[in-house]
């Protein structure tokens, strides 16, 4: 999708770190991270928010939380345990529209979030 930031570190247009690829997902580490380990992991194609999934889209979704529970162990924070987050629009606090999982490590997470 033109004008969408992810897109453009899919296509290469941007130029990103990846962390991880395979045929439908990459990740990279967050810009901005707020633990010591931030991970991203996004799907290629573009889904705006959890919103616009459709059922053809559930094999690609259970994919990016299987990459994450693969770099958590990578990381070695498997054990220690982590936090894997999909904001929402504006109130759960949305600000990049292609879909993307947060994984969260390194640190006591607090519960709830603010
Ligand atoms: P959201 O708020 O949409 O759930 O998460 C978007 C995330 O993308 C934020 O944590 C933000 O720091 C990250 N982000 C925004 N722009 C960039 C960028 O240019 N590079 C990287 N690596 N992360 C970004
Ligand atoms: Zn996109």
């Amino acid at each position: 999708m033109e004008d969408c930031l992810f897109c453009k570190f899919v296509s290469g247009e941007l130029k990103i770190e990846k962390i991880f690829e395979n045929k439908n997902i990459i990740a990279f580490n967050d810009i901005n991270p707020q633990s010591p380990i931030h991970i991203l992991i996004i799907p290629k194609i573009h889904i705006s928010t959890l919103n616009d999934l459709g059922k053809n889209n559930n094999v690609l979704m259970g994919e990016l939380f299987l990459v994450a529970s693969q770099l958590a162990k990578k990381n070695g924070i498997a054990d220690k345990g982590y936090r894997t987050i999909i904001n929402c629009n504006e109130y759960g606090g949305q600000t990049v529209f292609h879909i993307h999982l947060h994984l969260l490590a390194g640190r006591v997470l607090k519960w709830p979030p603010g």
